[in-house]
């Protein structure tokens, strides 16, 4: 597989744009210009998989109900959340086919104060990682830093987990 040089992103500018800035899931699935460097992978009528903007590991992925919603168990009924999680599964199994990945981590985080539109982080571990390097130290870009993916790159391989995906 290639290699990427990682790089410190402006985490400044992230962090105030989060807290400050519109809804950034609200703005992918409206499709507003802003947004548009996440590559959307998959959508149906209630939820949409695309890749976080930052990667920190490659097919990084990120999976949101399209209404905005913020609490990851209290905004949904069981059936509605069981809904939701077949698509991170969905997300997890394709991307894990097209990466390779060892393990791949599937968390929900977000803050009321910023990222509060509620979304499940699905980030694959490349085989090999040293064990300092996994786990937490894996998915924040405080300490991975991102990846530099050219953007033809994940378009391309948006394409390819989208159609394992089943897409639309
Ligand atoms: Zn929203």
């Amino acid at each position: 597989m290639r290699l990427f040089e990682r790089y410190a992103s402006d985490l400044d500018a992230y962090h105030e744009r989060a807290r400050i800035g519109p809804c950034f899931v609200c703005g992918i699935v409206a499709r507003d210009l802003d947004f548009s460097g996440h590559h959307i992978l998959y959508e149906d009528d209630d939820a949409i998989a695309f890749f976080n903007r930052w990667p920190t590991q490659r097919g990084y992925t990120l999976v949101a109900p399209k209404e905005h919603r913020e609490q990851a168990t209290g905004d949904f009924t069981v059936e509605e959340y069981l809904m939701l999680q077949r698509v991170v599964h969905r997300a997890a199994e394709a991307v894990r086919a097209e990466v390779g990945a060892e393990r791949v981590y599937i968390l929900s985080l977000g803050s009321n104060e910023g990222n509060a539109h509620v979304h499940w982080h699905v980030v694959p571990l490349p085989p090999g990682t040293p064990y300092e390097e996994q786990q937490f130290a894996a998915v924040m870009l405080e300490t991975a830093g991102a990846l530099d993916i050219p953007e033809a790159e994940k378009a391309a391989l948006a394409a390819r987990i989208g159609r394992r995906m089943g897409g639309g």
